[in-house]
């Protein structure tokens, strides 16, 4: 099997890709590779030529109390799913090669970056508008895949793309989940034993929520404070529970049955937060320019 090419610098980046005419598909990741990611690799591999697997502990979306020097590094086993997954390239530089001295300039979306996790981290889609803008520069993707784990990371990126005319296609695809429901993330790694015992409810208390908020939208209220006390219950700090109209991410002022909404929570077990969200009639965002794979 052809090895992976590892490339660690922005200039070895640019000579690569001048020297490529093909299609090229990026899967943009922090690394810590699991399951999710591997399916995100997998799904992309047929539609382009060139697979680029960037990993990247992005700093500038890490906010001052947040846990980016403990985040996880694996960067030998990501290689090795890489390398099943038929990635082609994989760019993992060192945050001086992305951010040189005297870096400067940001990218900002307004609007969909306000709600949810951007009101608990401030600065953090500024940080990954940059990043992803930046990486797309580098690689010139046709296709950009990324994860409905991360849904108001994926919509602000998807607007960012429209919005700054990329020639690129922002896509997502479903959360990928453990068997007992928990979405898989990085920072798992991080709950105890009893705490991983608890997290699934999280994903079961949505999934209940989403289920009722189908059959009687006009309960939406207080559908969401008895989610709340639920996961209150069950041991969860609950930062935020909201159901919002997609693909603007505002709180919809009528709740109508066949429009595509976000039910979305972020919420600590001891001292970590995950996050986990149900799309309802995801099948209608293809009307708002919205690909969905899956
Ligand atoms: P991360 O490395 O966590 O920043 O994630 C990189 C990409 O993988 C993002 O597009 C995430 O949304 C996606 N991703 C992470 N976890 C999952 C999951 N459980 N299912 C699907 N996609 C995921």
């Amino acid at each position: 099997m052809k090895q992976v090419k590892l490339i660690r610098t922005t200039q070895e980046l640019r000579a690569w890709r001048r020297s490529v005419d093909a299609t090229v598909g990026l899967v943009p990741t922090m690394g810590a590779l699991h399951a999710g990611h591997a399916e995100l690799l997998r799904r992309l591999r047929p539609r382009c030529e060139i697979l680029v697997l960037s990993i990247f502990v992005n700093p500038t979306q890490f906010g001052l109390n947040e846990d980016l020097s403990k985040y996880p590094r694996t960067f030998e086993r990501d290689r090795e799913l890489a390398q099943s997954q038929g990635v082609d390239v994989i760019f993992a530089p060192d945050p001086a090669q992305i951010y040189p001295q005297g870096f400067s300039t940001y990218v900002e979306e307004t609007k969909l970056s306000q709600p949810l996790c951007g009101s608990f981290r401030p600065g953090h889609f500024r940080g990954v508008a940059t990043i992803v803008l930046k990486l797309f520069n580098l690689v010139r993707p046709e296709i950009a895949l990324f994860g409905l784990k991360d849904a108001q990371q994926f919509f602000v990126l998807h607007r960012m793309a429209r919005d700054l005319d990329l020639d690129v296609s922002v896509e997502a695809m479903p959360t990928v989940r453990e068997d007992d429901g928990l979405a898989l993330s990085s920072r798992n790694v991080y709950l105890s034993t009893e705490e991983r015992a608890k997290a699934p409810e999280l994903y079961r208390a949505l999934t209940v929520a989403a289920e009722q908020l189908r059959r009687t939208p006009e309960r939406v209220s207080e559908i969401l404070s008895q989610t709340q006390d639920a996961l209150s219950c069950h041991g969860f700090k609950v930062q935020y529970l909201e159901f919002l109209s997609l693909p603007d991410l505002v709180v919809p002022p009528i709740v109508s049955l066949d429009q595509p909404y976000l039910l979305a929570a972020a919420a600590y077990l001891g001292k970590t937060r995950l996050i986990d969200n149900v799309i309802l009639n995801s099948g209608r965002l293809g009307e708002y320019g919205v690909v969905l794979e899956g």
